[in-house]
């Protein structure tokens, strides 16, 4: 029996079937080059959802994760580390907020932001604690925690897990008058992602983060923007809301923040909310890890230093103009900001996910009929017109 064959085998009998992983196993990993044991190439296409927005095994991040492991990895919350400090000012430089509270997973960081938002609703706003609500979008991803799935509009999501965290409302994403019409004396904030990612890459009518950003503003309401996909580069700016000219209230932030190589989430914003917290009101043992901090620093780095944002913008319209030229007329539509792509399907695309895989290259169908392309930021344009043949291989009718 082969080794992949082997490894699936063993993963589906001892692993509860939470995922349904295609058929391919990563054995090692070198920028967007992934290989399975039996030594077969594949390109990575998916990124681990926007985590990998520097490729796998980036060699400096590799370095500072080593440099790190051998000095020093976790302290707890409960005594200062020598990283931490260095890595929230980054982060705050980077987001231009004042504070950051430090987490691992981004659902860990999107409750972060709703705890922010009830607590900042209870003691500022002047919110009896109790009644503070929260509005969401339709079709919305934020996580998988019971309070997150509460306000999910994915039955899949739900199903079996009630009873479901109160004070949530939800409205059509990109519809500001249903905001307008959501809001009350004990709302919150309203927390939305600048693009779907998971919903099968959908962005908003043009002007709905603004608007909405201005009717949050009127009515003393907390903007949160879940940039936990979109933010580091991958749409072709810093973060997506730049898009709009909007700086949200509250960033949460997690995938590539840890480089690919930790998990390493957080929110930010300005003290007037984030000093809502004293000590003991919240925390993590493993947030604000010196390990993690290490390896973020040097991937904010990066980002930077590299300009990102201009290789993910650059290569992304390179790539779509390229992907347009797909003669397939069971696509509907193909949409994206940066390396953020959405190809669309009239039905189920799983078996075109299959046919680029036969042709070596990752992705993944989301909401079955959107087949997202997000490959690593630093993917080589040689590499990428290999990708591109491939995939036209797979997708042409
Ligand atoms: C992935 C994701 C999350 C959850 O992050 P985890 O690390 O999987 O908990 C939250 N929001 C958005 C927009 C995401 O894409």
């Amino acid at each position: 029996m082969g080794k992949s064959k082997e490894v699936i085998q063993k993963t589906e009998k001892y692993g509860a079937h939470n995922y349904k992983p295609k058929e391919v196993v990563f054995d090692a990993a070198a920028n967007v080059n992934v290989t399975n044991p039996e030594g077969e190439k594949f390109y990575d296409m998916l990124s681990a959802y926007s985590a990998l927005n520097f490729g796998h095994n980036h060699p400096e991040l590799i370095q500072a994760a080593k440099d790190q492991l051998d000095k020093l990895t976790l302290s707890s919350r409960a005594f200062y580390n020598s990283v931490l400090g260095d890595w929230m000012e980054k982060l705050c430089e980077l987001t231009g907020k004042e504070m950051v509270l430090p987490m691992n997973t981004g659902a860990e960081a999107v409750e972060t932001a709703l705890k922010t938002a009830r607590k900042w609703g209870n003691f500022v706003k002047g919110v009896e604690d109790g009644k503070q609500e929260i509005i969401v979008c339709s079709e919305n991803f934020h996580g998988r925690t019971i309070t997150i799935v509460s306000m999910s509009t994915d039955e899949e999501a739900r199903k079996g897990y009630g009873p479901f965290t109160p004070g949530f409302k939800v409205i059509e994403y990109g519809n500001v008058e249903q905001l307008k019409e959501a809001i009350n004396e004990n709302t919150v904030a309203f927390i939305a992602e600048p693009i779907q990612g998971e919903a099968g890459v959908i962005i908003p009518p043009a002007g709905f983060f603004k608007k909405a950003y201005e009717v949050c503003k009127e009515n003393n309401v907390l903007f949160i923007a879940d940039e936990v996909q979109t933010g580091f580069a991958r749409t072709g700016n810093m973060f997506a809301c730049e898009y709009e000219g909007v700086v949200p209230d509250i960033y949460v932030l997690g995938k590539a923040l840890g480089g690919g190589i930790i998990a390493v989430s957080a929110i930010a914003a300005n003290e007037d909310i984030l000093g809502v917290f004293k000590p003991g009101t919240h925390g993590s043992t493993f947030g604000g890890n010196p390990l993690g901090a290490a390896v973020s620093i040097k991937a904010m780095e990066i980002l930077v230093r590299d300009n990102y944002p201009k290789m993910a913008k650059d290569k992304g319209d390179y790539f779509m103009s390229k992907i347009r030229e797909i003669k397939n007329d069971d696509i509907v539509d193909i949409r994206g900001r940066g390396l953020l792509v959405g190809v669309e399907f009239k039905m189920d695309a799983a078996p075109y996910v299959k046919k680029l895989m036969a042709n070596g290259v990752l992705a993944k169908e989301t909401h079955e009929r959107t087949i997202r392309f997000a490959p690593p930021i630093t993917i080589a344009y040689e590499e990428m017109d290999d990708a591109i043949e491939r995939i036209k291989k797979a997708l042409t009718k």
